[in-house]
């Protein structure tokens, strides 16, 4: 195998493009992206048959913004025929010696992958027993899975996934149920954030029982419903109306402030905000917060209009770091493009 197969939301191909060359070469490696505006996936193949495990291996899935599941693939397969459209994956799963432990069928994000459902399913279970018949299908396989990504009917890539470096969600995504009584469907992006960067073990103490936060941008207060419901008390900042229903929780104070002047009357445990303003003025912000010692955890979004997402992210990242150094600090932080996430990426940041 000597591609790296990437999913990412339709529309950002061109960033996450940009973001696997940019990693790729630092790790010196040598390859070129190969990438069709909103088809929800990009490929990276690497030069002279250089293997692609290696650069997988060290493109470490946390570290990754735009990609939601990263691939060692083999070339594509096309003019697959539709009578038997399994001999030519088994004829290379066999030759390729691998083994593993479950095949996914998957398809990009689009609509034109989601015609394409129904054929995965209707081959499963043919590729599982032959698989199992010649050993590439068995119980215990390092846990590495299999991945046939469909691209038309015709058209199949075929993947291999190891353990601690994947996406465990099929094509990459985490759907979430739209809680009824959240006051906007934004709610979710801050749970989808929660799940992608802490850890279920560390649910309750991260995010615990009578914790203060504050909530830069909340109206109408999705992401505040969210802490609500955690046990915290808010200081919700907008000139915009809360959720009524939020306000009688009583754990909800709702400041009419401006975000970029107010400050906490005490240490916080959690900074959220999800203001639509320039990413890099938002960083500032968030980074003022941190090395103040306002608050220990920050959750933001960075909104993302312009054509150069990826180079807006990677500055914006960058004055991040500088500024937690220079107040003599060490930050733990992630940003990610998540599938609730739209023109934007979440960013989050711990001190350590
Ligand atoms: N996270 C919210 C939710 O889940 O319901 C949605 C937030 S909405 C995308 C952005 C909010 O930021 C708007 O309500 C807007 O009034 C507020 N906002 C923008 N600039 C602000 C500022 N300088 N100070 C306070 N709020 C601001």
């Amino acid at each position: 195998a000597s591609e790296i197969l990437l999913y990412c939301r339709a529309g950002f191909e061109a960033d996450l493009a940009a973001e696997i060359t940019t990693k790729a070469a630092q790790l010196g490696s040598n390859g070129y992206p190969i990438a069709t505006a909103n088809s929800g996936f990009v490929r990276y193949v690497l030069a002279d048959n250089q293997p692609a495990h290696t650069l997988q291996k060290q493109l470490a899935f946390e570290t990754l913004v735009f990609p939601r599941q990263t691939l060692v693939a083999f070339p594509p397969l096309a003019h697959l025929d539709c009578e038997d459209r399994i001999s030519p994956v088994m004829a290379l799963i066999r030759d390729s010696g691998w083994s593993f432990e479950r095949i996914c069928q998957e398809i990009p994000d689009t609509n034109d992958g989601k015609a394409l459902t129904g054929l995965g399913k209707s081959i499963q279970k043919a590729l599982e027993s032959a698989s199992r018949k010649c050993g590439a299908l068995r119980r215990k396989a390092g846990k590495r899975w299999l991945h046939l990504f469909w691209t038309a009917g015709d058209q199949v890539q075929v993947a291999i996934s190891f353990p601690g470096n994947r996406s465990e969600y099929s094509n990459g995504i985490r759907h979430l149920r739209f809680p009824h009584d959240a006051p906007s469907r934004s709610t979710l992006k801050l749970e989808e954030a929660w799940h992608t960067f802490i850890e279920p073990a560390q649910w309750d103490e991260v995010l615990g029982d009578n914790m203060w936060a504050a909530d830069l941008g909340a109206a109408p207060g999705g992401w505040t419903w969210q802490l609500v419901k955690r046990g915290m008390n808010i200081y919700a900042i907008d000139n915009g109306p809360m959720q009524a229903s939020l306000m009688n929780t009583g754990q909800v104070e709702h400041l009419r402030e401006d975000a970029y002047s107010w400050q906490p009357p005490h240490v916080l445990d959690w900074l959220v905000c999800d203001m639509v303003d320039q990413p890099a003025r938002v960083t500032r912000l968030m980074s003022t917060w941190l090395e103040k010692g306002w608050t220990r955890r920050a959750i933001f979004n960075l909104k993302l209009p312009m054509k150069q997402r990826w180079h807006e992210v990677e500055q914006c990242l960058e004055l991040l770091h500088q500024s937690v150094e220079r107040s003599g600090q060490r930050a733990h932080v992630r940003c990610r493009h998540l599938y609730h996430d739209r023109e934007e990426v979440t960013v989050y940041v711990v001190i350590v």
